[in-house]
């Protein structure tokens, strides 16, 4: 007994000895999130963290232990170093939320920050949101989604995309956000990796931090298109690496990658027996070659869908998930458990916007990017046309700029647009977004002109 005893208090001390270093380490990481913010640097540096990695790997080498329990143990420290670094970072959320209490004080902003389609849903859906109370959508129904709107769901997607779904591989859900924050808590455990191509939509790493979840990012740069190589992506993955995110068409670069390089990464990916998260919210509005990657036939690729932006029905909170029959099983189990099932007039109502005719958003939105390039060309932005999606993500060319505070100053002069920060490490980047009339956004890209030329 006296022996187990021993044991056991060591153990404490050793525990509670952890815990005082991990204040230190934490309150360092602070002060080094201070100095980073100072000098405008971002919050992870892969480099850096690749680097103890190494150490780490060849100190378990050397102790003769578990290198996939050190590693995760380090994801876990290199988490909550990003936690008390990312505290006030701005994004289009911050400038939105700005923008609207100016409003509120009676100034006139034009929004190009938000991803949020100006024009209302199929005329369909407003019937149908009338009828439901008598077609009787109105009680508690199965986690996965309404029968008749899985099944609806899985001939609009076989036909949109030229594959073939059935109702089993569709899971209904409110919204693709809340579909990667299923996906991700379900799929992944704390410790392990998801591997991020940035720019990227903020949502794919918060879900990954709030879940113990270590996000490795691939940064891709505007000189290169935009596109990884396919170098960078091998270089991320370890026996920790459980997932890769694609979103393309991408918010907010608006890029599709070449067929050929997805095929790689795609590749990629089945060999090192990866999920593959791919966020296609923005499929309806593909305006080169877009293949999706329901299309590879991989039984761990997993797609995010939305009613959100095709349908401009944000409001409705509605999307749905296409993936294998048992990985629905499983993220079935975390939607009972979170929502007991989607609201079914809701449900409803989306299967009959799936009736809807929704062409006319896809022309409109082409439109207003077309409007956006040629305004940018004329201002002298640099960009990379946008492929697809609704937003230009445009560089700034002035010395010692800053996304956020030049957001900040625009709005003062009513227009809102989106930091690149929120994007990745992208202070010289902003994001804006085409939701508005046309006549709207010339106003807009004006105002930027004008703005630019008093800074000169
Ligand atoms: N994915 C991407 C890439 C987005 O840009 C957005 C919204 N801006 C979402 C998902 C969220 O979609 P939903 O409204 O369906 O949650």
């Amino acid at each position: 007994m006296t022996e187990i005893n021993e044991l056991r208090s060591k153990m404490d001390e050793i525990t509670i000895q952890m815990i005082r270093m991990l204040k230190v380490r934490n309150d360092i990481a602070k002060e080094i999130g201070e100095i980073k913010k100072n000098i405008g640097k971002g919050v992870t540096d892969e480099p850096r963290e690749d680097n103890l990695r190494t150490k780490i790997v060849s100190l378990c080498k050397e102790l003769n232990f578990d290198e996939s329990v050190a590693t995760k143990f380090l994801n876990f420290l290199l988490n909550e170093s990003i936690k008390v670094q990312s505290n006030n970072k701005q994004t289009h959320l911050s400038i939105f939320l700005k923008a609207k209490s100016l409003e509120e004080e009676g100034r006139k902003i034009i929004h190009m920050e938000v991803g949020e389609p100006d024009f209302l849903p199929p005329k369909i859906v407003k019937e149908a949101l009338g009828e439901v109370y008598d077609k009787g959508f109105l009680k508690y129904g199965q986690a996965k989604g309404l029968p008749v709107f899985r099944k609806a769901l899985a001939n609009y997607v076989s036909n949109n995309f030229n594959v073939k779904i059935k109702e089993e591989n569709i899971m209904v859900n409110p919204g693709a956000r809340f579909g990667i924050f299923t996906a991700v808590t379900t799929l992944l455990n704390p410790g392990d990796e998801l591997i991020v191509i940035e720019p990227a939509w903020p949502a794919y790493k918060d879900c990954a931090i709030h879940a113990g979840v270590k996000v490795r990012t691939i940064t891709t740069t505007l000189e290169n298109n935009w596109e990884p190589t396919i170098e960078q992506v091998t270089q991320k993955i370890n026996s920790n690496t459980k997932m890769i995110v694609l979103n393309y068409p991408n918010n907010p670069t608006g890029k599709i990658l070449p067929e050929k390089l997805q095929n790689e990464i795609v590749a990629l990916a089945i060999k090192n027996n990866l999920y593959v998260l791919s966020d296609e919210i923005y499929s309806h509005y593909a305006f080169s070659n877009w293949k999706s990657i329901l299309s590879y036939n991989y039984e761990k690729a997993i797609v995010t869908q939305s009613f959100s932006k095709s349908h401009a029905m944000t409001g409705f909170r509605i999307g749905y998930i296409i993936t294998s029959p048992e990985i629905i099983d499983k993220l079935a189990k975390f939607s009972a458990l979170c929502l007991t099932n989607v609201s079914e007039p809701m449900q409803y109502v989306a299967l009959k916007a799936l009736e809807g005719e929704i062409t006319e958003n896809t022309n409109t939105v082409q439109r207003r990017l077309q409007v956006l390039v040629n305004k940018a060309r004329e201002i002298g932005l640099e960009f990379v046309v946008p492929n697809g999606a609704m937003y230009l993500f445009a560089k700034i060319n002035q010395v010692g700029f800053d996304g956020v505070k030049f957001a900040n100053d625009l709005l003062e002069k009513g227009l809102a647009v989106a930091p690149g920060e929120g994007f990745g490490d992208y202070r010289n980047f902003i994001r804006i977004s085409a939701c508005q009339d046309e006549k709207i956004l010339v106003d807009g890209m004006n105002i930027l002109s004008g703005f630019l030329g008093d800074k000169e």
